[in-house]
């Protein structure tokens, strides 16, 4: 009888697939009915996010590789912590210390992504999306997105995780990262019972928020008791709510694909030491309206 650790072994990359698609269609479409932004050309928006699923593709393959080799090692070896675990024979207990493990990876990663420069000059990217919404989710540097399999790749190697557990971990994922960039608010209720262990999307849209402090929040993926820990946890109301980042929202660095896959290599630029022709056009307006 096939074990649902053969089947995620096996099937695990095509299930996160068909479940991100199938996610997305479903996110977008739940947008339409409930989305907190309705002033934004949503077909273009998502066109100038699209590309980052093409540009990803390299990074992919390449670290989809090197996963297989260094878990194939792992294992052999019996390498990592997870090994040494008492009850390291349980799949659960197994599955929830590697999942807290690589949550908390992930976290610092994050961290690690805003606090060096050049690295946010990467992240940035993102970050510059006037426009929260699913398509978002896509919009990710082909730099990052090898940086960011390359930690958790460290991670995979210190703890020893099994494929099976790497891949149950990403289908999760999948659905966390859609849900939490999603164009929708969940009610003041739900979110607070929900955001005690997980982030929702009324936390990541602060994680969000184009000015300091409250860019540096919210840092966590899947679970948000990494930021009630450490100290890194912040709430906003929806109506102070701006998207962005405040040294980036001028047309010309995120205009269209080209302009966005350029950000990391142009300057670093202060948080505050933005165009005051900008800071007019964000506080006037409402940069959700204007894109
Ligand atoms: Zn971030
Ligand atoms: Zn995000």
């Amino acid at each position: 009888m096939i074990t649902i650790q053969d089947f995620l072994s096996g099937y695990g990359h095509q299930v996160q697939l068909w479940l991100f698609i199938g996610m997305f269609i479903i996110s977008w479409n739940i947008e339409n009915i409930a989305g907190i932004l309705f002033n934004y050309k949503k077909w273009k928006h998502a066109f100038i996010n699209a590309p980052f699923i093409l540009t990803s593709i390299p990074g992919q393959l390449l670290l989809g590789l090197a996963f297989v080799k260094i878990i194939e090692w792992t294992a052999q070896h019996q390498f990592g912590f997870l090994y040494y675990l008492p009850f390291s024979k349980s799949s659960l207990v197994l599955f929830l210390v590697s999942f807290i493990f690589l949550d908390l990876g992930e976290y610092v990663y994050h961290i690690i992504m805003h606090k060096v420069k050049r690295l946010w000059m990467f992240h940035i990217v993102h970050h510059s999306d006037q426009a929260l919404d699913v398509s978002t989710t896509l919009r990710e540097h082909p730099g990052e997105n090898i940086i960011r399999l390359s930690f958790t790749l460290l991670w995979v190697f210190i703890s020893g995780t099994a494929f099976w557990i790497l891949m149950l971990r990403q289908i999760i994922q999948a659905f966390t990262t859609l849900f939490a960039h999603m164009n929708y608010r969940l009610p003041d209720k739900a979110d607070r019972i929900i955001g005690l262990l997980f982030i929702t999307p009324n936390l990541h849209q602060v994680h969000h928020h184009y000015k300091q402090p409250y860019t540096d929040c919210n840092y966590g993926d899947v679970l948000s008791i990494w930021d009630r820990l450490f100290g890194t946890f912040k709430e906003l109301p929806a109506d102070k709510l701006v998207f962005g980042v405040d040294t980036h929202m001028g047309k010309e660095d995120t205009a269209n694909f080209i302009a966005l896959a350029k950000l990391p290599f142009g300057k670093y630029r202060k948080s505050g030491d933005h165009n005051k022709q900008h800071k007019s056009y964000i506080m006037n307006e409402g940069c959700a309206t204007k894109l």
